[in-house]
């Protein structure tokens, strides 16, 4: 054994390997490795999935560099958290598991999934790219499309033929093994040495939650400073930072999320909020919000400087220029932008 299973709310223990997808008392569940310098659950050798992943490079633009995750196997950071389910699910001999997307997670775990052999049932949003659906169904997993603009149907959607098929439950944003899947990129930001401050595109937090492991974990014992860890919404869908600003420990009441052109962050109730909020407060980091335009913006100066970045990723950068200009973030700080997804996938 390497760890086990908890749960966020309550605090109840689940054995490492383990199907459940949530807690009976409702609560997310994370994986906790019995040795706190442990990265990743402890997957046999012959049940490691792979498809050729890399260090993601970092390109240098003076005191900037970008993170370009979009350089993995399936074209976004999600692979990092797709792989570790999909070896986590061939550990307990799964054969079926059922998920949904908006369009980068559905396509890295279809990726791994086949790598692993198991059949999966992919549950998208209707506005999903059209190019992401196609890699989803390349990867000869069952695309099903969720009418309606709301993210929460398409995940009651994905529930309810889970508990009715017997396939694993196996969403990203459920699923204590994708989060433990994002700590590699916490990993690979601790080898960069001294940083002043992460920023990301922030949708469910994922990569917030694996980064702050993944540092925790590369760290132990070290007395080396922590980046900031800097989350970037958009104003269409700001449930996190809303929360943030109010001071408040967990998201407020609903508010209904608007289209954007930042489709893959259009998350209105990321079920792990509270640990997501704390990470960037304990970081001494920011949550703050952009418009469409400043993220098309962005999009565009990334382009022309030969960055195919999707524009979900550019709500980083975009983000990175408002911290900028609210004083959030000093000229010379180095930081890193987290580049998430191709933008090969957003072409209709
Ligand atoms: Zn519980």
């Amino acid at each position: 054994m390497t760890g086990e299973l908890h749960c966020d709310a309550c605090d109840k223990r689940l054995p490492e390997w383990s199907t459940a997808w949530r807690c009976d008392c409702g609560g997310t569940l994370s994986w906790n490795p019995a040795d706190p310098a442990e990265l990743l659950p402890g997957v046999t050798a012959e049940n490691q999935v792979t498809l050729g992943e890399i260090v993601t490079p970092v390109l240098e633009r003076g005191a900037v560099g970008y993170k370009l995750e979009y350089l993995s196997p399936s074209g976004s950071f999600k692979d990092r958290g797709a792989r570790c389910v999909a070896s986590c699910l061939k550990q307990m001999d799964v054969k079926a598991a059922t998920l949904d997307s908006s369009g980068n997670a559905g396509a890295a775990m279809a990726a791994y999934m086949a790598a692993a052999g198991i059949e999966a049932s992919v549950f998208v949003p209707e506005h999903a790219s059209a190019a992401k659906r196609r890699q989803i169904a390349a990867y000869g997993a069952r695309v099903v499309p969720v009418r309606g603009g709301d993210r929460s149907r398409v995940t009651a959607a994905a529930q309810a033929y889970a508990q009715g098929s017997g396939a694993v439950y196996a969403s990203h944003l459920w699923s204590p093994y994708f989060i433990a899947g994002m700590r590699t990129l916490g990993a690979e930001l601790a080898e960069l040495g001294s940083l002043d401050a992460v920023i990301f595109p922030t949708g469910s937090g994922s990569l917030a939650l694996g980064v702050a492991q993944g540092l925790t974990a590369h760290r132990q014992g070290s007395r080396e400073r922590w980046p900031r860890l800097l989350g970037i919404q958009v104003a269409a869908c700001a449930p996190l930072v809303e929360a943030f600003d109010a001071g408040a420990d967990d998201l407020l009441p609903a508010t209904r999320p608007q289209a954007s052109i930042a489709e893959g962050i259009l998350v209105a109730r990321p079920p792990r909020a509270k640990a997501v909020l704390r990470a960037i407060r304990e970081s001494g980091g920011e949550l703050i919000s952009v418009g469409d335009e400043q993220v098309r913006d962005a999009a565009d100066t990334l382009w022309r400087h030969g960055i195919y970045a999707e524009p979900t990723s550019a709500t980083a950068e975009a983000g990175r220029i408002e911290l900028l200009r609210r004083d959030l973030l000093g000229p010379s700080d180095r930081a890193i932008v987290v580049l998430t997804g191709s933008a090969l996938k957003t072409q209709a």
